[in-house]
């Protein structure tokens, strides 16, 4: 099963890994946490439903995002 790590401390809080690009729709901006830049960073849903495609890993500006499989 695939797993999407997202490095909070390098996330800037885009969103646009949130935005329509996953098509599990499964990741979302944390709303009630700041990271130490003051971003609320993405987090994965339900990483159940993660097929690995690595759409979220491609539009991340950021190294935010590793994908093991
Ligand atoms: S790898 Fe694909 S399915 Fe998994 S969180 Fe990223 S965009 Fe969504
Ligand atoms: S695209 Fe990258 S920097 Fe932007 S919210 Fe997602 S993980 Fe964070």
């Amino acid at each position: 099963m695939p797993e999407v790590k997202i490095l909070e401390e390098v996330c800037k809080g885009c969103g646009l890994c949130c935005d329509n690009v996953c098509p599990e729709n499964i990741l979302i901006l944390i709303p009630d946490r700041i990271n130490s830049n003051g971003y609320h960073p993405a987090m994965v849903t339900d990483m159940k439903k993660c097929t690995g495609c690595g759409y979220c890993f491609k539009v991340c500006p950021e190294p935010a995002i590793e994908i093991y499989k």
